[in-house]
């Protein structure tokens, strides 16, 4: 799941740059999750920005903004999209450029949020970064704790010399990631592991953007 915050409603009303008329989108997947783009915080959005001034032609909660098809569905389906002079969205980056992609060019898309991470899901509203989507994972190598992601310093190759009574230097209450990797991989009868060196990552293979076309 990607995580998102909600950025300041200034920053939001600076960058619509004196357009008074808005479209309103959400996402009904990752960003109601976060409580940052469900159907609440579109009419919280709608509200405050009425309040200032700003004209909200509509409210789409879309229940996946980052997939073309839908965006499309929803201005096939709202005639008043089209009369909006910009678009303001409540989903992660790739939302807002989904929206971009499928809107007139010539209409601005503002995100409402900011994008921070890739998120494992302890439960509704509590979230933990696992995967930093570096395209060369090394998690069976790692007793599934990805040093990449958790240990601060991204070491791939056991701790730094910082670490104190298993806490990471960088954050002292957090437990060290190769702690936790270590007390793992004896617990799987897997320690041998540690004993090859995990090889740097090719970071000229770590293009972006990055594109990936399946087959059906
Ligand atoms: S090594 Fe870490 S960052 Fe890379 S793909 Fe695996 S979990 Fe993600
Ligand atoms: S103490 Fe552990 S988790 Fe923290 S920076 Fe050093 S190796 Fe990484």
């Amino acid at each position: 799941m990607i995580v998102t915050k909600k950025k300041d409603i200034s920053t939001i009303v600076d960058a619509l740059d004196g357009r008074k008329r808005v479209h309103l989108f959400g996402c009904n997947a990752c960003a109601e999750q976060c409580y940052t783009g469900g159907r609440r915080e579109l009419d919280e959005m709608k509200e405050t920005l009425e309040r200032r001034g700003v004209e909200v032609t509509g409210t789409s909660l879309v229940d996946e903004t980052c997939y073309r098809q839908r965006i499309r569905m929803e201005l096939r389906k709202r005639e008043e999209i089209r009369g909006a002079e910009a678009m303001v969205v409540l989903a992660c980056g790739a939302g807002v450029r989904t929206v971009a992609d499928v809107c007139d060019e010539r209409v601005p898309v503002i995100p409402a949020l900011d994008t921070l991470f890739l998120a494992s899901v302890e439960r509704h509203g509590r979230f933990h970064e696992g995967c930093s989507l570096c395209g060369e994972c090394v998690l069976d190598r790692t007793a599934s704790i990805c040093p990449h992601t958790e240990c601060p310093k991204g070491l791939l190759n056991g701790p730094c010399g910082g670490v104190a009574d298993g806490m990471c230097e960088v954050n002292m209450e957090m437990e060290c990631a190769w702690v936790r990797i270590y007390r793992r991989l004896r617990r799987q009868r897997r320690l041998h592991l540690m004993r090859t060196p995990i090889p740097p990552k090719d970071h000229s293979t770590d293009v972006r953007p990055r594109k990936v076309f399946l087959r059906h």
